[in-house]
């Protein structure tokens, strides 16, 4: 079943490809690693080819797989950690986009608060750049997961946690980097963009705090 044209398709490998190029300037797509996804349809997401350098992008490198991470119609092989992409989007219909990037402040923060499980952001006035929240009087639990090469298992994992309670907007990975999403590239770079910065502000006030 096609549910989506190749105009739509073209969209959004152009978004990945210009999203990919801004991150890997900014230095948040070290050594390859790194994936970003867009919503096809209800079940077919645009992805990033396993492996290819994040600022060299090109449509070449997005393809098509459906909700449970199997390609579609190409023997293309998508990013490693596609599994909690299509976790995202099975459990956030509204989810137009994810992305995924290891900058130095994510791999930091991660790694600092990975005892904890978890990181409150509370206070800042950028909290107001995520969707849903309207003042800086608000608290943003961000989760912190151990890292796993076993995507399944880490899969898992996050789907138990989401069982408990919703995610918004972003989790981290212990050592590894960020997930956030939104409900298309624009949202979804916003939220990245303010995850960055207020990662940046807890690491900066904890090495003041000393
Ligand atoms: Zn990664």
């Amino acid at each position: 079943m096609v549910d989506f044209t190749p105009a739509q398709f073209a969209e959004c490998a152009a978004q990945i490809v210009e999203a990919g190029r801004d991150f890997a300037q900014r230095g948040w797509t070290p050594a390859t690693s790194s994936n970003f996804s867009m919503r096809l349809s209800a079940d077919r997401l645009a992805v990033t080819v396993s492996g290819r350098d994040k600022g060299k992008l090109t449509p070449a490198d997005i393809m098509v797989c459906d909700l449970a991470g199997k390609a579609v119609d190409t023997d293309a092989r998508p990013s490693a950690e596609t599994l909690l992409h299509c976790q995202i989007y099975r459990r956030y219909p509204e989810a137009g986009a994810v992305l995924h990037t290891h900058s130095l402040a994510q791999t930091l923060a991660s790694r600092l608060w990975a005892q904890a499980g978890q990181l409150e952001l509370a206070g800042f006035e950028l909290l107001k750049a995520f969707a849903g929240y309207t003042t800086h009087d608000a608290r943003m639990l961000v989760p912190v997961f151990p890292n796993s090469q076993d995507m399944q298992e880490l899969a898992e994992l996050i789907d138990r946690y989401l069982q408990q309670k919703p995610i918004t907007h972003g989790y981290l990975i212990d050592g590894h980097g960020i997930y956030t999403w939104g409900e298309d590239m624009l949202s979804a770079r916003r939220h990245l963009d303010a995850f960055e910065f207020l990662l940046n502000c807890e690491l900066e006030l904890r090495k003041m705090q000393r």
